[in-house]
C-alpha cells in the first residue's frame, strides 16, 4: 500500500508535537526504562490526511477495579484508546457540520458527512486507517512470537486467557495478555477487538444510531520486530481473514518508520546506555518495563494522560453512589461518552429516551445489537436470560463457577464466548448514578 508511511508519519509526528513527560515513557528513578505501544486513526478526504486521534498504553484493569459508574477507562491499550477518541472526534465533526451548514471546509477539512433519510452517514470519499506501532495483543500478535510460551489450555471452550496457546485448529477469542501471576482482565485482545470492528465498525452502539457503520479502511503495522514482512502480512491477513469470514477487512500494511518508544526503541537505546542490561522475555522487567501510563488525544484538543483508567494526578474519592469527579473521568469513559451522545442527540433534533440507562440506550439501537449476537452467538438466548449467562461466563473466567453449556449458544459463532460486563457495569444513568432494576 503507497500510504502506510504516510499514515504512519502523521500519527508519529502528532505524538512527536506532544511536550515529553506527562504521559510518555521515561527513565525510571530505580533507571528501568518505559516503553510503550502507539495508535493512531487517520482520516483520508478528498486527497488529504488528518490525524483525527492518538493514544498509547499497553495496561487494562484487572475485573475487580471495574467501575459500575462507568467512570473509568477499563481497557486502556493504545488502539482501543485511539478508536474511542476517533469516534469523539466524529461526533464532535457531525455537531460542527450540523452547526455550521455552509462552509465546504471547516477547521481545515473538509466536510465528511450526508445526512441519509433520518440519520447521517460519511460521504464516500471520506475513509479511517487505523496505525498501530506494533500487532496487536492477542491471535496476531501470538502467531508471529517465535518464542511464545506454550501454555496449558484454559477451562473455557472458547475464551483464552492472555498468551495461553491453543493446541487445537478451532477459532478462539482471548483476554487481553497480563502477568500470569496477576488479577486477569476480562477485557478481549486488540487482536478481537480489531476483528470485532472490521465487521461492527469503529463507532459502538450509540453512535451506529446516529451515524451508521464506520469501517475501517486499512491497517497500518510499525514493522520493527518482523524483518520478514511478506511473512507477517500473510499471517496477519489469514487470521483476520479466520475470525471475519468472507467479508471485506481493511487492507494490511507495514510501515517502515520507528516509534521512538516501541520496545524495540527502547531496548536499543538502554543496551546502547547499559550493554549488560536484562531484556530477554516479554515479561522480564528488570531493566525494561511497560509504561503503567496512557496518553490519549483527539483532534481540537489536549492530550489527556491516563493511569489506571482516570485522569493522571487526579483525585479518586467517590462520594457514595456518586461517580468520579468530572475533573478525574477521561472525556473518552463510558458516562462522558454516554452524556456526549445524549447531549449531541439533543442538538441534532434526535430522539432521546429519558432517563434510560447507558445500557438500555445500547440495547435500543436494535439493528446493531442484533448483529452483535449473531457474532456472538447470543441469538438463541432468551434476552431476559443473557444477563445471568454473561455473569456465570465471567464468573467461570474468573475461577469462582463452572462455565455455562455451550449449547445454550452458538459456539460456531466468530465471536462466541466473548465476555461482557454490559448487565453488571452499563446500568448507570447519565449521572453515573447506578440504576437497580
Ligand atoms: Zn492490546
Amino acid at each position: 500500500m503507497d500510504h502506510a508511511d504516510q499514515i504512519a508519519r502523521l500519527c508519529l509526528q502528532q505524538y512527536n508535537s506532544f511536550g515529553k513527560g506527562g504521559a510518555k515513557p521515561r527513565i525510571r528513578q530505580d533507571g528501568r526504562y518505559e516503553w510503550t505501544v502507539l495508535a493512531g486513526i487517520v482520516l483520508s478526504v478528498q486527497s488529504e490526511w488528518h490525524c483525527i486521534a492518538l493514544a498509547t498504553g499497553v495496561k487494562a484493569l484487572p475485573f475487580s477495579h471495574l467501575s459500575k459508574h462507568g467512570d473509568l477507562l477499563h481497557d486502556s491499550h493504545a488502539e482501543v484508546l485511539a478508536r474511542r477518541a476517533a469516534r469523539h472526534w466524529l461526533l464532535q465533526r457531525l455537531l460542527d457540520e450540523n452547526d455550521d451548514l455552509i462552509s465546504s471546509h471547516l477547521k481545515g477539512i473538509p466536510r465528511i458527512f450526508v445526512r441519509n433519510d433520518n440519520r447521517f452517514g460519511l460521504i464516500e470519499d471520506a475513509h479511517l486507517h487505523l496505525y498501530c506501532s506494533t500487532l496487536p495483543c492477542g491471535d496476531l500478535s501470538s502467531s508471529l512470537i517465535a518464542d511464545e510460551k506454550h501454555d496449558n489450555e484454559a477451562p473455557s471452550p472458547t475464551v483464552l486467557r492472555g498468551r495461553t496457546m491453543s493446541s487445537s485448529t478451532q477459532t478462539h477469542i482471548r483476554t487481553k495478555p497480563g502477568r500470569p501471576d496477576a488479577e486477569p482482565s476480562i477485557s478481549m485482545s486488540c487482536s478481537d477487538k480489531i476483528a470485532h470492528w472490521t465487521l461492527m465498525g469503529i463507532q459502538g452502539a450509540l453512535l451506529y444510531g446516529i451515524i451508521g457503520k464506520v469501517s475501517l479502511q486499512s491497517y497500518v503495522i510499525g514493522n520493527q520486530a518482523f524483518p520478514d514482512q511478506a511473512d507477517a502480512l500473510e499471517k496477519c491477513q489469514k487470521m483476520l481473514r479466520r475470525k471475519c469470514g468472507n467479508g471485506p477487512i481493511p487492507q494490511i500494511a507495514f510501515a517502515t518508520l520507528p516509534f521512538l518508544h516501541s520496545r524495540e526503541s527502547v531496548q536499543e537505546d538502554l543496551l546502547n546506555h547499559k550493554p549488560d542490561a536484562c531484556v530477554s522475555g516479554p515479561s522480564d522487567e528488570r531493566d525494561l518495563v511497560p509504561s503503567a501510563n496512557s496518553l490519549v488525544w483527539c483532534l481540537g484538543a489536549k492530550p489527556q494522560g491516563i493511569v489506571e483508567g482516570h485522569r493522571q494526578g487526579a483525585a479518586l474519592r467517590r462520594s457514595a453512589g456518586e461517580p468520579l469527579r468530572q475533573s478525574s473521568r477521561s472525556t473518552f469513559c463510558k458516562l462522558d461518552w454516554f452524556r456526549f451522545v445524549c447531549d449531541a442527540k439533543k442538538r441534532l433534533d434526535m430522539q432521546l429516551t429519558p432517563n434510560a440507562t447507558y445500557s438500555e440506550c445500547k440495547e435500543a439501537i436494535t439493528e446493531y445489537r442484533n448483529h452483535k449476537d449473531l457474532l456472538r452467538g447470543l441469538s438463541g438466548i432468551n434476552s431476559l436470560d443473557r444477563p445471568a449467562y454473561q455473569q456465570q461466563s465471567i464468573n467461570a473466567f474468573l475461577g469462582q463457577q463452572s462455565f455455562p453449556s455451550p449449547s445454550l449458544i452458538d459456539s460456531e459463532a466468530p465471536f462466541a464466548g466473548w465476555l461482557v460486563s454490559s448487565h453488571s457495569l452499563e446500568q448507570f444513568n447519565h449521572n453515573g448514578h447506578e440504576i437497580v432494576q
